[in-house]
């Protein structure tokens, strides 16, 4: 089967993982126990996630000028996916996550960065890159105008999208509409969609599986029971998988049930893409 082509447009973080036993209160400064950088970003996970699944992978996103910048491009082309075009802004931090992590308590702070310059206008120049692409995929964590403009591009030269809507925001009805699949969580699906039924609704419900309706049936691929050591990453992993499964003619139960596989792997080890598994994992795990 030739390689299916997927474009991420979206995210790429530096996780700055601070870990300590106390928590500083206002004005206190205390000494820490561990600190890590870890590469992360939704998109960039997901990116990780569909070439590890065999996918030719094309990341469409931006970095800063800072050192991080570099060495999540180096990440990436490592795991065998495309950079040209991820470009490097100028005065710009790349994204990061500051995570400050204790027994009892998790604090964090998030800067867009060069994310928030994934622009409108940074898309449309480069355009016939996207629109060479079997499927796209993208995520809420660049700017809404980008997203909104992506959907219409693809939808206008019949490119599918999967619209991974996290964290939540809100689009016009006729802005979801040009999504050929839309993959909220549980939560993400309430605030987002409430109760309605929807044929482009592909729900992901953590370890109880999966969601969807297809040809008016309500229809359920059940969670796999694994050993959990990292929940971090299931989504991003979900993702990925699917449209790797879709890109490639999968038909949606299939291609949901391989997600759902995958995504269940990635659970069993520590970090984000730390646990996403490759192919033959996840064509063993369902033998
Ligand atoms: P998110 O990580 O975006 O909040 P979910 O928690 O719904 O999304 O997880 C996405 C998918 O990952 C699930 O639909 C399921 O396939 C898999 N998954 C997540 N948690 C578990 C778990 N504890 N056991 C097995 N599979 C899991």
């Amino acid at each position: 089967m030739n390689q299916p082509k997927i474009t991420v447009i979206g995210s790429i973080n530096m996780d700055l993982v601070t870990e300590t036993d106390i928590m500083p209160v206002q004005g206190e400064t205390v000494r820490g126990t561990n600190f890590r950088t870890v590469p992360g970003g939704k998109g960039a996970n997901q990116a990780v996630a569909a070439a590890r699944l065999g996918a030719e992978v094309t990341m469409v996103g931006r970095v800063g000028d800072d050192q991080f910048g570099d060495v999540l491009m180096d990440h990436l082309r490592k795991e065998n996916i495309q950079v040209d075009h991820v470009d490097h802004v100028r005065d710009t931090p790349t994204g990061l996550a500051n995570i400050i992590l204790s027994e009892q308590d998790n604090r964090i702070i998030i800067i867009a960065g060069a994310n928030g310059k994934v622009t409108k206008d940074y898309i449309e120049q480069i355009k016939a890159a996207i629109l060479k692409s079997d499927y796209v995929l993208l995520q809420f964590e660049i700017p809404k105008e980008t997203i909104v403009y992506s959907m219409e591009l693809c939808h206008k030269h019949g490119i599918p999208v999967i619209v991974n809507p996290a964290p939540a925001m809100e689009l016009d009805q006729a802005t979801w509409e040009q999504a050929t699949y839309i993959t909220p969580n549980e939560t993400e699906r309430q605030q987002l969609f409430g109760n309605q039924p929807n044929e482009k609704l592909i729900i992901t419900k953590g370890k109880q599986g999966v969601s969807f309706v297809e040809a008016g049936k309500e229809q359920e691929v059940t969670g796999h029971s694994v050993d959990v050591v990292d929940t971090t990453g299931a989504g991003d992993t979900f993702n990925g998988a699917l449209a790797v499964a879709l890109a490639e003619g999968q038909a949606l139960t299939k291609a949901v049930t391989f997600a759902n596989a995958a995504a269940a792997l990635s659970v069993g080890k520590i970090g984000a893409q730390g646990g996403m598994p490759t192919r033959d994992q996840v064509e063993q795990f369902l033998r």
